[in-house]
């Protein structure tokens, strides 16, 4: 059976102190959670976190990761960072190709420079979370298989199947993230297995081994129903993962769903 994998999302929010406090209030609570070997549970904070919250989080059931980084090892690149200073703080995870780079923040990446961080972060030890999903105009006119099928090609071009243990994919339809929109179980449960099939397509039987996320606008209430479905392994996790107890609401609802 896959791991079951938590994952929170930061984005631009929590200063160190409200970090701290957050991870504090969140390992307290899972101590009162049954441990349980198959769920893995991590936060990814802004870059300037990143250091402070190896040390928060060492000897704590509580990973960590971080939201972007850019494919060359080093160099003029002002402003960037890349996946060995990652990968130094200690981090296990990055986000790449979330739908804000894609779609909203500056130069809005694409699925060939979204493929060169994924290469780079699995060279630099890390693990990415590949991000990947359909907006609103594309699912209404019924592209959203075939934008899933080309994300996953593009994204995972060149990597190899010695890989595959240290990938994960994010389903997050752009048209449900943030927006308090959540994509239905059924529909859900569709665009991973689309997802899960094409994976196979690149990585035949070790597809099945490659945890696939749903991010957009899960909650405590909606988690349970989407992370019961066959090949929903998880969730990425952004509004609801700035404050304890919906996450932690979030992690309790995944362990009863995968019971
Ligand atoms: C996200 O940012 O990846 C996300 C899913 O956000 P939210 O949970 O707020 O929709």
């Amino acid at each position: 059976m896959r791991r079951t994998l938590i994952v929170g999302n930061w984005k631009m929010n929590l200063d160190l102190q409200s970090a701290r406090q957050l991870l504090n209030e969140l390992c307290e609570g899972m101590e009162s959670i049954a441990a349980d070997d198959s769920l893995d549970v991590a936060v990814c904070p802004p870059h300037t976190l990143l250091f402070p919250i190896a040390k928060a989080t060492a000897d704590t059931p509580i990973h960590f990761g971080a939201q972007n980084l850019f494919h060359e090892p080093s160099g003029a690149f002002t402003g960037e960072i890349s996946a060995s200073m990652i990968a130094e703080t200690g981090a296990r995870y990055v986000i790449l190709g979330h739908s804000e780079r894609r779609h909203t923040i500056g130069h809005l990446e694409d699925d060939r420079m979204i493929n060169l961080k994924v290469r780079a972060a699995l060279a630099g030890g890390l693990t990415p979370i590949v991000c990947v999903g359909e907006t609103l105009a594309e699912r209404n006119t019924g592209e959203t298989p075939d934008v899933l099928t080309f994300q996953i090609a593009a994204d995972l071009v060149g990597v190899s199947q010695a890989d595959v243990a240290k990938l994960v994919i994010a389903y997050e339809p752009v048209w449900a993230i943030g927006t308090g929109k959540v994509a239905t179980a059924d529909q859900a449960q569709q665009a991973h297995e689309h997802i899960r099939t094409r994976l196979r397509d690149q990585f035949d039987s070790a597809a099945d081994t490659i945890p696939i996320l749903y991010g957009g606008s899960m909650k405590p209430d909606n988690a349970g129903e989407l992370i019961a479905q066959r090949d929903i392994d998880g969730g990425l996790i952004g509004g609801a993962s700035l404050k304890a107890e919906p996450l932690l609401g979030i992690i309790r609802a995944a362990l009863a769903a995968r019971g």
